[in-house]
């Protein structure tokens, strides 16, 4: 009888890396302790997420992304799980978001590029509501695998968050980064995926979506060429388009962004997460 308490709620714990957020992080959720689990997932700002097994650490893992204008404050973080006797419970975890000075950038453009007439705007808003609508279409199973890589080699020329002065006016938050490349320079995946969208767009220019599945997508931008079709299944690495400056771009380079479950990510935060590679995809059921 002793053996019952070991299915108690008590037994669940959850924590995430990093402990303290920021706006813009990618981060792990790690929960451990549930004996004969049958599901688990997790929840954070409304949103669900997957939680599988991981084989490396012994404990389930998560991804939640906390978009850059997440409000700086404590937020809670959910994990559900039924366990072997159908009974469901669940943890909250108080997850602490702190405001980041992303700082700003002013820039010059072409005012053809920035005061956008009636038409070039409602463009320009089609496009905006065409990537939202990908953005919550994600496939359920997990495609990426052991680490994401840069997609160029080349250093950072404009970081993640930056408001943009454009022309002497306050626009947009840059929610991606830049990266240093020459004109035609390989643009690399950076890990499996599914090419969802292959388009050309008013401001990203030339431009490839992959769906990495789990709501994890990765953007490239301004490319000179595409040299992928929308339903590819790629490889991490594989050769996706050529770096260009098409679109708003001020001269060649990749503009690399991330989503998760809509929130807008820093691309270099999911690089600190490190492997997951020992995640399978089902739940793993324990004796
Ligand atoms: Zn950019």
């Amino acid at each position: 009888m002793a053996g019952m308490a070991a299915h108690g709620e008590s037994d669940l714990r959850v924590e995430t890396f990093p402990k303290v957020a920021k706006q813009g992080d990618v981060c792990l959720v790690r929960a451990s302790g549930p004996a004969s689990l049958k599901s688990i997932h997790g929840e954070f700002q409304g949103e669900r997420f997957p939680i599988a097994f991981n084989n490396e650490t012994g404990a389930y893992e998560g991804l939640i992304g906390i978009d850059v204008n997440t409000s700086p404050a404590t937020h809670e973080i959910k994990v559900f799980v039924t366990d072997g006797d159908n009974r469901v419970y669940s943890s909250i975890l108080s997850l602490r978001v702190e405001k980041v000075d992303f700082g700003i950038q002013a820039l010059s453009l072409p005012p053809s590029m920035v005061d956008l007439d009636a038409k070039t705007l409602e463009r320009v808003n089609e496009e905006a509501r065409k990537l939202e609508a990908l953005f919550r279409t994600s496939r359920n199973e997990r495609l990426w695998k052991s680490v994401f890589i840069r997609p160029v080699e080349g250093e950072i020329s404009t970081g993640f968050g930056l408001t943009r002065i454009i022309n002497g006016q306050r626009r947009s938050q840059h929610t991606g980064v830049d990266l240093r490349a020459e004109e035609g320079a390989p643009v690399l995946a950076s890990n499996h995926g599914v090419v969802v969208l292959v388009d050309e767009l008013f401001f990203s220019g030339k431009s490839v979506i992959l769906d990495h599945g789990w709501g994890l997508y990765s953007m490239y931008f301004h490319l000179s060429e595409a040299l992928v079709k929308e339903g590819n299944l790629v490889r991490s690495g594989a050769i996706l388009g050529r770096v260009g400056s098409t679109g708003r771009s001020t001269g060649p380079h990749l503009h690399w962004g991330i989503r998760i479950s809509g929130a807008r990510v820093d691309p270099l935060s999911l690089l600190r997460i490190g492997t997951l590679s020992n995640l399978t995809n089902n739940v793993r059921q324990k004796d």
